[in-house]
Parts: C-alpha cells; sequence; structure tokens
C-alpha cells in the first residue's frame, strides 16, 4: 500500500537517511524504532510532504506522490509537540485541516461531533489547548489528523510528552481507532515496550538506516545485528 523506494534526504552535506526502502500493507500499524536523531522525524516529514526528498520515490497505493504537495497527499501527522493552535478553541484547531481543503466548519458540523466523540472530547469543543491536560491536547491533535480522513495516519512520539497511565491509556485508543478505521499507520517512539505491544511489525532505525524490518516476536529474538539485540535487549 505505501512503498519506498531508495529514499534519501540531507540538509546541505549532512546525510540523514539515504536508500531507504520498505512496504507496508493497507491498515498495517507500523513501528519506526531507534535512539534519538537516528532520523525518525525526518522520515515522517519526509513522508508527509514536509520535507522534500533529495532522491527515491514514495508510492501511495499505486501512485507515485514524491512530488505532490503535502496538503494534496492525504497524510494525516501528529508532531512531537502538540502543535496546536493556542488561540483557537479545540473546535477551531480540529476543523483547522478542513479549511486547508476549503471545506467551512458549518458543513463539516457532523464529522466534527464524530471526530470529538471518538477523541472522547465531547464537551471540551470551547476550550483552548492551555485549559487540556498533555493527553487531551494530544488527542485534539490526534482529531485533528484524522478529520480529513487521511489514507495515512503519522504519528511522531504522540505520548512522549505524557505520564506513565495516561501514556498506557491513549496508547489503547489510538489502537483501537486505527483498528476502527483500518488506518495504514506509521508510530515513531523510542520506547521499545511500546513498539513491541504495539505493533504488527517494527522497523529498526539507526543512524539514518533501516537496520531490521519484522513482527516484535523476531526483532527481540532474532536481532540481526548487535544494536538491534543491545537495543531490544532494554526491553523486559
Ligand atoms: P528524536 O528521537 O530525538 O526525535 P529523530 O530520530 O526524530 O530524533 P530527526 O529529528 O529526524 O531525529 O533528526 C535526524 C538528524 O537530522 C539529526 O542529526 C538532526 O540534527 C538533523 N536534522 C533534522 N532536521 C534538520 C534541519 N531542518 N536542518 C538540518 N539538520 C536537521
Ligand atoms: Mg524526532
Amino acid at each position: 500500500y505505501v512503498t519506498i523506494n531508495k529514499l534519501s534526504k540531507c540538509f546541505g552535506e549532512v546525510t540523514v537517511f539515504e536508500d531507504i526502502e520498505f512496504t507496508i500493507e493497507e491498515g498495517e500499524f507500523v513501528t519506526l524504532l531507534g535512539p534519538s536523531g537516528c532520523g525518525k522525524s525526518t522520515l515522517l516529514r519526509t513522508l508527509a510532504g514536509l520535507d522534500k526528498a533529495n532522491k527515491g520515490e514514495i508510492w501511495v497505493d499505486g501512485v507515485d506522490i514524491t512530488h505532490t504537495q503535502a496538503q494534496h497527499r492525504e497524510i494525516g501527522m501528529v508532531f512531537q509537540s502538540y502543535a496546536l493552535f493556542p488561540n483557537m478553541t479545540v473546535e477551531d484547531n480540529i476543523a483547522f485541516g478542513l479549511k486547508m481543503k476549503g471545506i467551512s466548519k458549518k458543513d463539516a458540523k457532523e464529522d466534527l461531533q464524530k471526530m470529538l466523540a471518538l477523541v472522547e472530547l465531547g464537551g471540551k469543543e470551547k476550550c483552548h489547548p492551555h485549559e487540556l491536560s498533555g493527553g487531551q491536547r494530544q488527542r485534539v491533535a490526534l482529531a485533528r489528523a484524522l478529520i480529513v480522513k487521511p489514507r495515512i495516519l503519522l504519528l511522531d512520539e504522540p505520548l512522549s510528552a505524557l505520564d506513565a497511565k495516561i501514556r498506557k491509556n491513549l496508547r489503547q485508543q489510538i489502537l483501537d481507532i486505527q483498528k476502527e478505521l483500518n488506518l495504514t499507520t506509521i508510530f515513531v517512539t523510542h520506547d521499545q515496550e511500546e513498539a513491541m505491544l504495539m505493533s504488527d511489525r517494527i522497523f529498526l532505525m539507526n543512524q539514518g538506516e533501516i537496520v531490521q524490518q519484522g513482527n516484535p516476536e523476531d526483532i527481540y529474538t532474532k536481532p540481526v545485528n548487535e544494536f538491534v539485540a543491545s537495543f531490544m535487549g532494554n526491553y523486559n
């Protein structure tokens, strides 16, 4: 469903990743796991069209979108920091993606209510982000990404700023929504346990390379090299 061919990205002289290749099935939940600075966020931004690839191709559902502009890619993204508009209400934050597509809030009223219910924020639509908890803010960001009915959902460490209990709840909520919508998802984390628990497959990344792809059990029990073994070894 999603296929990446020899994708490369550099900033000036610095190569962030080179010749990355993978295929993701429709409805699959893939976790991109790796240490800080290995290129996870840059890879997601490149897929979303927020950064431009220097080389390679991105195909979605048989269409080459390598040169398609971000707003036409039908890819939803939740960022590492919430990236909500502080002076907009929850409702307006969520509807923002629709505005980009030329759909007014009025026409989207039903969708908006559905989305608020889906992320369990009913009654909070008139609140501003500063009146919400971290978990609620991240659910607003999730709703904003989902309301445009994306074909792919990219989640860049949506849970990392949250405390353990909220993190666990939201983790399950994300999985429930993902399954319900059969949404092809790439989830970024540097938390091995989270990756093991949530994923259909894990892509383990180090220094701009995907060093191993596989289901959680294989990654854990059959590491291809020392790096994978020691990175996953922290999991218990
Ligand atoms: P973390 O887990 O800390 O979020 P990451 O895996 O998401 O890390 P990236 O943010 O993708 O890592 O960064 C990968 C590398 O690319 C880093 O060395 C970073 O300095 C570099 N980089 C990222 N964005 C830019 C930019 N706009 N200009 C120059 N270098 C950049
Ligand atoms: Mg990052």
